[in-house]
């Protein structure tokens, strides 16, 4: 198992969006699996490449629905279609979201609730999957990382202003800094 340090915000490679994936090689295989071992080791339901400092489309998820059904792949060179987001002010229970690039904070975010993934997988296999919910919800986070968007950067107003403070009084928003999963333990 190897477990990648994850950047936090203010890392450029976070804010610029990622290139498209061109080479299916061992090196692709090598960053996923790895992806997937800093994941599940952070804990967290998705990774997106540029989070361990690797500017391509890739991303990974690992969630489980309220029927059970494992959730769980990898996403090269996605394409996002969504619904309108519902407007109104986002609740602050079930509507929170957090990021291991923002790590241990979460704040309440807007999202559409149905979003279609089309992607291809390391075999370059085409797959569509139509996501509601929360996987939606995990799906346009991660798409949003290959763009060099933060949930933090989509916060309305109030709440920007609380993750922007935050983020000052942790002193991120700096590039090169980052933190690993398993070693070091955030403080809440
Ligand atoms: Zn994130």
């Amino acid at each position: 198992m190897a477990v990648l340090p994850i950047r936090i915000t203010g890392d450029p490679v976070l804010h610029s969006p990622a290139r498209e994936v061109t080479e299916f090689d061992d090196e692709l295989r090598t960053l996923v699996a790895e992806m997937f071992d800093t994941m599940r080791e952070a804990p967290g339901v998705g990774l997106a490449a540029p989070q361990v400092g690797v500017p391509l489309r890739v991303f990974v998820y690992n969630w489980t629905d309220d029927n059970e059904t494992l959730w769980r792949g990898v996403a090269i060179n996605p394409e996002l279609w969504i619904t309108p987001t519902p407007i109104g002010e986002p609740d602050e229970e079930n509507e929170s979201e957090g990021c291991l690039s923002v790590p241990g904070e979460r704040f309440p975010l807007r999202r559409s609730p149905l979003a279609t993934l089309r992607a291809i997988d390391l075999e370059q296999k085409p797959f569509e999957i139509k996501a509601e919910g929360w996987l939606a919800r995990i799906f346009q986070h991660e798409f949003d990382h290959l763009e060099g968007v933060l949930y933090s950067d989509r916060l309305d107003y109030d709440h920007a202003k609380a993750s922007r403070k935050t983020i000052r009084k942790r002193n991120w928003g700096v590039p090169g800094l980052s933190w690993l999963p398993g070693e070091d333990h955030l403080e809440e």
